[in-house]
């Protein structure tokens, strides 16, 4: 990813797009083919396969990521979480990863084990290899050297989970996004927002740390098109992520109705490109965007249109209207 960048001319956007596996056979063959249009119609820079905490979707995610990589030839970055994983599993995902000429892992440390161990209280862990998304960047850097290109998770809006009783506010989160940089992180993939005045906030905190250590990352912001009511409800409860009163009110004006709600999401989601493409940016930087796209296609499709974000080829680029996107269970 980071050589990709590299090569993009200046003043270029960029964007990715998230894909999780499938749980049934006929969802994954309603992917794959949906993966084939979108890659021809949208051109994404890299894709993104999600892991399962604690190994879970192991095999399906390889899977993914193979379609993605070999057959659709598309530059994929595997997450890989290490919590609640031994060094035996992340070692056999490693290698399969490298066996499918996969050169990027986004290196997460996952949900924590819903156990007091997690607390480090004294109690024995049963996890000694991994505790935080750091030791696998170390680990990761330690045992395959330069192989991988590695991202890692940033917070514009702080984090909250199990291991911390309050809400970690970007301030304390900080400090060990600085150790996951310093230990090999190349680039900064964020969890989803909506809230540009957070994500402006979070990119002037990073950009102008005293260590330095941010001031050319590429830093790749998480963007989820709306799919439904009930789905953005669901989604910035888990992710805590706020949405701003004056967007929900135009959400929430059209609740009833979910092809409403997309089109007001689109609106919502292309002003908030088109805010962030406004931000000073480091010159040799080309800007990205990251997008959770919940295995659906048409919204980021008429997003991407919409913000021209798809890179120009002699190939049509007109989002394909014709799919039912209900078959895909999410
Ligand atoms: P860490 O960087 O380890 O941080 C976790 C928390 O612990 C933070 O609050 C941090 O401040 C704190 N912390 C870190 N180090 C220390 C330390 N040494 N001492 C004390 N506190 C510390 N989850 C999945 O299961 N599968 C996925 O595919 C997936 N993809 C994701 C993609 C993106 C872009 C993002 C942003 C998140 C994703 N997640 C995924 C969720 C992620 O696994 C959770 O948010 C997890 O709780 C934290 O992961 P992390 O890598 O940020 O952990």
């Amino acid at each position: 990813i980071t050589d990709k960048l590299a090569a993009l001319p200046p003043n270029t956007n960029y964007f990715s797009l998230e894909f999780f596996p499938p749980k049934t056979q006929a969802g994954s063959s309603n992917l794959q083919a949906r993966l084939i249009r979108m890659s021809q119609a949208l051109r994404p820079l890299f894709v993104t396969v999600t892991w399962g905490a604690g190994g879970s979707t192991a095999t399906k995610s390889l899977e993914l990521a193979e379609i993605c990589q070999r057959q659709l030839g598309l530059t994929t970055c595997m997450h890989l979480t290490c919590t609640n994983m031994s060094r035996a599993l992340v070692d056999e995902a490693l290698e399969e990863a490298k066996a499918l000429g996969i050169r990027n892992i986004l290196a997460l440390r996952g949900d924590p084990p819903r156990s007091e161990e997690y607390h480090m209280d004294g109690q024995e862990n049963s996890n000694k290899d991994f505790t935080w998304a750091v030791d696998l960047v170390r680990y990761i850097r330690k045992v395959h050297s330069d192989y991988f290109c590695i991202g890692v998770a940033g917070y514009p809006e702080g984090h909250a989970d199990d291991s911390h009783p309050e809400h970690q506010s970007v301030e304390r989160d900080l400090p060990y996004l600085v150790e996951k940089v310093k230990a090999g992180g190349d680039f900064i993939m964020t969890q989803l927002t909506y809230d540009i005045e957070a994500y402006t906030r979070y990119e002037d905190t990073l950009r102008s740390h005293p260590s330095g250590i941010f001031t050319s990352i590429p830093l790749i912001p998480g963007l989820m098109p709306i799919q439904s009511y009930q789905i953005v409800k669901r989604i910035t409860n888990l992710s805590h992520a706020r949405i701003p009163a004056e967007m929900f009110s135009r959400i929430e004006a059209v609740k009833s109705d979910d092809e409403a709600v997309k089109r007001v999401g689109v609106d919502i989601l292309s002003e908030l490109v088109e805010g962030i493409k406004a931000l000073p940016q480091p010159k040799s930087l080309p800007r990205g965007f990251h997008f959770y796209t919940l295995n659906l296609e048409k919204s980021v499709a008429f997003i991407l249109e919409r913000c021209k974000l798809i890179p120009s080829s002699t190939e049509p680029t007109t989002p394909s209207t014709s799919d039912s996107e209900s078959e895909i269970a999410i």
